[in-house]
C-alpha cells in the first residue's frame, strides 16, 4: 500500500516537474526564439494578441483559415476572406499597396447613424427630424461621395463644403433638392455668389457666416444678384473641448463668431432685410471628441444660443452640431484619444435630449438637427493593404576567438556576457541582471568614445557591438514577459526587434500617423494559425527617417512593437491598416514621389463572394512627374541626348543606349512602388 502511494507521489512530482520545465521553456521561446511547429496557436490567441474583437467592431474578425474576414453586418451570412481577395486582385495585376473600400460597410455606417437618431427622436418624442450632411474634406473622392449620397438618399443626406472647389463638387453631385448643402470655410465674393445663385437651381445651400466681414459680402451679393441665400451662423463656443482639436472652440478659435459678433451680425442682417433668411446655428468642436461630457457641455451652450437667436427674431430652423463624433480605434471604449467613452446611440441621445430640453423650456419649436460627421461615417470602410519587402535584425553572431582581446573594454564586455550566462542559468535575479545590462551599455558607450579617439579599430568596434547585442539576447531569452517589460530593460526588446520594410509611403497613405501620431489598427491579414513570435515595426519606402510606423494599439496602451510573423521566402506577407477612410487620402502627399496607390471598391455578395465595382489605378511615375510640371517626353529626350554624347565618346554602345531608354520609358508607365 505504502509503496504504491509513494510511487504515485513520485510520479506526480516528476510529472509536475517536467510540466513546469515545459511551460518555462515555452514562455522563453515565445519571447523571441523562432520555432517551426506551432499547432497550439489558435485564432483565439491571435484575437487576444491583436485585440481585433475590440476594434474590429462587427466588421472585421479572423476566420477558421486564420485570415481576416470582412462582413458588413452583424451575424451576416455575407463574409469574405480578405487575404483571398488580395491574392485574386494580384492575379488581375492589381498590386499592393492597395486601398480596398467596402461599399457595404459604408452603407451600414450611414444606416446606423440615421437609425441611432431615429431611435433617439422616438425615445425623447422629439418633434422634428435629423438630416445630416457629409463633410467633403474627409474624403473628396468622386466614387466615395456618390456612394454616400446614394446610401443616404432615403434620409436626404447632404454635403458640407469648406472651399470654392468643394462647393463645385457639392453642386455637381448633390441632385436631391431636399438635401442640404452646408457652405462653411472662408468665403470671398465668388464663393458667396455661387452659393447664392445655387438656390435658384432649386438646391438648398446654406451660407454659414464664419467671419464677421462675410456679412458685408453677403449683403453686397444679394444687391448684385437680386437673389437671397439661406444663411447660417457659426458660433464660437466657450465650452472647453478636449483632445487634439481642442483649439477648434473657445475664444481664440480660428472660426466662428463670438457672442458680441453674433449680436452685431443679427443687427446688420435685420437692417439689410435679410433676417428672414437666417435659419441655422452651427458649431464644431473639432474632430474625434473622446469624451461625451465635452459634447454635452457644448450642446447645452449651443442650444441656449439657438433659443436666444429665436427670441431675437430670427426664423431659426436648424441646429448643426458639426463633426467630432469619434470612433473607437483601439476598442477600449474610454476617453483616450484613440477611443470614445460613448456609443453612437449615446451621442444621438445626448444631441436630441439636450436640444429638446432647451426648446421645451422656452416654448420654441424643435429644430431640424444637422450633423457633419465625417470620420464616423467613412473611417471603417477603407482598408490599406501593403506587402513586406524584407526585414532587418541586429547582428549578434559572435565568433569566439581564442586570441586574448587587446582592448580592456572588449574584455569587460566578454566578462559581462559570461556573468550574464551564469546568472540566467541560476534562478533569475532581476536587479543583478539590470546591473549587468547597465554595465554592458556603459562599456558600449566607452567603445564609441575609444573609437572616436582612435584607440579602437573598426573590427573591434564591430565585436563590441555584437557582444552588447549578445548580452541583450541572453537576457531576452531568459526572462519572462513581465520581467522583460521592466522599464530598465525595455530597450532590450526594442533593440532586438526587427524592422519590417513596408512597400508603402506613410506620407502618401497614412499621413496622420506621421503628422499627429494617429494610431490605426494594424494586423497581418493572414497566418493567424501561426504564432507571431517576432517583434517588430515598419519602415516605409521613403528616405525620410520619419517614415516609420511604430505605434500600435495594445489593450488601451500604446506599444512600439507589434507581434509579427517571420516572412517566408517567395511568399507575400500582407499587412492591413484598418479604419483609414477618413482624411488620409485627402492629406497624403508625394514625399519622395510615391504616388496614389491602387484603389478598388468592393460589393460583398450573398455567397461569400464579391464584385469589384470600381478600380482606380495607381499613379504611374509619368503621372506623378507631370503633377510637378515635368513632361515625361522631354525627360526621356534629355536623357537620350546624354546617351548620344556618351556613344560618341565610346562610353556606351548603341545597344546599351537603347536598353537604357527602353527601361526608362517602361518605368515611366509603371508604378512608383516596388514590384517583384
Ligand atoms: C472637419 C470638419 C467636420 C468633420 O469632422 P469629423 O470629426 O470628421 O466628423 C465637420 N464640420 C466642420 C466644420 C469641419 O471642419
Amino acid at each position: 500500500m505504502v509503496t504504491w502511494q509513494v510511487i504515485i507521489k513520485i510520479k506526480d512530482i516528476v510529472l509536475s516537474f517536467f510540466q513546469k520545465q515545459f511551460l518555462l521553456l515555452r514562455q522563453k521561446l515565445t519571447n523571441f526564439a523562432p520555432r517551426k511547429s506551432n499547432n497550439y496557436w489558435t485564432i483565439e490567441n491571435s484575437i487576444a494578441t491583436y485585440n481585433i474583437d475590440k476594434w474590429g467592431d462587427k466588421y472585421f474578425s479572423i476566420n477558421s483559415k486564420g485570415n481576416i474576414s470582412v462582413t458588413p453586418e452583424k451575424n451576416s451570412a455575407k463574409k469574405i476572406d480578405l487575404f483571398k481577395l488580395v491574392k485574386e486582385l494580384k492575379s488581375r495585376e492589381i498590386n499592393t499597396p492597395l486601398i480596398i473600400r467596402f461599399n457595404d460597410i459604408l452603407k451600414d455606417r450611414i444606416t446606423e447613424l440615421h437609425e441611432a437618431f431615429s431611435k433617439a427622436i422616438e425615445t425623447y418624442e422629439y418633434q422634428n427630424i435629423y438630416q445630416g450632411v457629409f463633410p467633403v474634406k474627409c474624403n473628396q473622392q468622386k466614387n466615395v461621395l456618390e456612394k454616400i449620397l446614394e446610401f443616404g438618399s432615403p434620409w436626404n443626406f447632404g454635403l458640407e463644403v469648406g472651399s470654392k472647389s468643394e462647393l463645385l463638387i457639392g453642386l455637381a453631385l448633390l441632385q436631391n433638392q431636399n438635401s442640404l448643402l452646408i457652405c462653411n470655410g472662408y468665403k470671398d465674393k465668388k464663393y458667396i455668389e455661387v452659393a447664392t445663385l445655387a438656390r435658384k437651381l432649386g438646391k438648398k445651400p446654406i451660407i454659414v457666416i464664419e467671419q464677421k466681414d462675410e456679412v458685408k459680402r453677403i449683403i453686397k451679393a444679394v444687391q448684385n444678384l437680386k437673389a437671397t441665400p439661406l444663411i447660417g451662423i457659426r458660433a464660437k463656443l466657450s465650452s472647453k473641448s478636449s483632445g487634439r482639436w481642442s483649439k477648434s472652440v473657445g475664444d481664440n478659435s480660428k472660426f466662428g463668431l463670438s457672442i458680441p459678433e453674433i449680436m452685431s451680425t443679427i443687427k446688420e442682417l435685420k437692417k439689410a432685410n435679410l433676417i428672414n433668411e437666417m435659419k441655422l446655428l452651427h458649431f464644431h468642436l473639432g474632430s474625434q471628441i473622446s469624451d461625451i461630457a465635452v459634447i454635452k457641455d457644448a450642446l447645452q451652450e449651443a442650444s441656449q444660443i439657438y433659443v436666444e437667436l429665436c427670441k431675437l427674431g430670427a426664423p431659426m430652423e436648424y441646429i448643426d452640431v458639426g463633426g467630432g463624433l469619434g470612433i473607437d480605434f483601439d476598442g477600449t471604449k474610454t476617453s483616450s484619444s484613440t477611443s470614445t467613452n460613448y456609443s453612437l446611440q449615446n451621442y444621438a441621445n445626448d444631441v436630441i435630449a439636450t436640444i429638446k430640453d432647451s426648446c421645451q423650456l422656452n416654448n420654441i419649436e424643435h429644430p431640424t438637427i444637422v450633423s457633419e460627421s465625417g470620420r464616423a461615417i467613412i473611417s471603417h470602410c477603407s482598408v490599406l493593404i501593403f506587402n513586406v519587402l524584407g526585414t532587418s535584425q541586429i547582428s549578434s553572431q559572435i565568433k569566439i576567438s581564442n586570441k586574448k582581446p587587446q582592448s580592456l573594454i572588449i574584455a569587460n564586455l566578454i566578462e559581462t556576457l559570461n556573468q550574464l550566462k551564469i546568472l540566467t542559468k541560476k534562478k533569475v535575479n532581476l536587479s543583478e541582471i539590470i546591473e549587468l545590462w547597465n554595465d554592458a551599455k556603459k562599456f558600449k558607450e566607452d567603445c564609441l568614445v575609444a573609437f572616436r579617439l582612435g584607440f579602437l579599430n573598426l573590427e573591434e568596434r564591430a565585436h563590441a557591438e555584437e557582444l552588447t547585442w549578445s548580452c541583450a539576447k541572453e537576457i531576452a531569452y531568459n526572462l519572462n514577459n513581465d520581467e522583460i517589460t521592466h522599464p530598465d530593460l525595455y530597450e532590450i526588446t526594442e533593440t532586438l526587434a526587427s524592422t519590417y520594410y513596408a512597400n508603402l509611403s506613410i506620407f502618401k497613405s497614412i499621413p496622420d500617423s506621421w503628422a499627429i501620431n494617429q494610431i490605426f489598427p494594424t494586423i497581418p491579414i493572414h497566418r493567424h494559425l501561426e504564432e507571431p513570435f517576432c517583434k517588430g515595426n515598419f519602415a516605409d519606402l521613403t528616405c525620410d527617417s520619419d517614415g516609420k510606423l511604430n505605434s500600435f494599439i495594445d489593450n488601451g496602451k500604446i506599444k512600439s512593437l507589434l507581434n509579427l510573423h517571420k516572412p517566408e521566402p517567395n511568399k507575400d506577407y500582407l499587412i492591413g491598416i484598418f479604419m483609414t477612410g477618413a482624411y488620409q487620402e485627402a492629406l497624403g502627399n508625394f514625399h519622395n514621389l510615391f504616388g496614389n496607390t491602387n484603389v478598388i471598391h468592393i460589393d460583398i455578395t450573398q455567397d461569400n463572394s464579391y464584385k469589384v465595382k470600381n478600380i482606380i489605378k495607381e499613379d504611374s511615375k509619368a503621372e506623378i512627374l507631370q503633377l510637378l510640371d515635368y513632361d515625361s517626353d522631354s525627360l526621356v529626350e534629355s536623357i537620350r541626348i546624354n546617351t548620344e554624347s556618351a556613344i560618341d565618346q565610346k562610353q556606351l554602345t548603341i545597344e546599351e543606349a537603347r536598353k537604357l531608354i527602353d527601361q526608362i520609358e517602361i518605368s515611366l508607365r509603371n508604378s512608383s512602388y516596388l514590384s517583384e
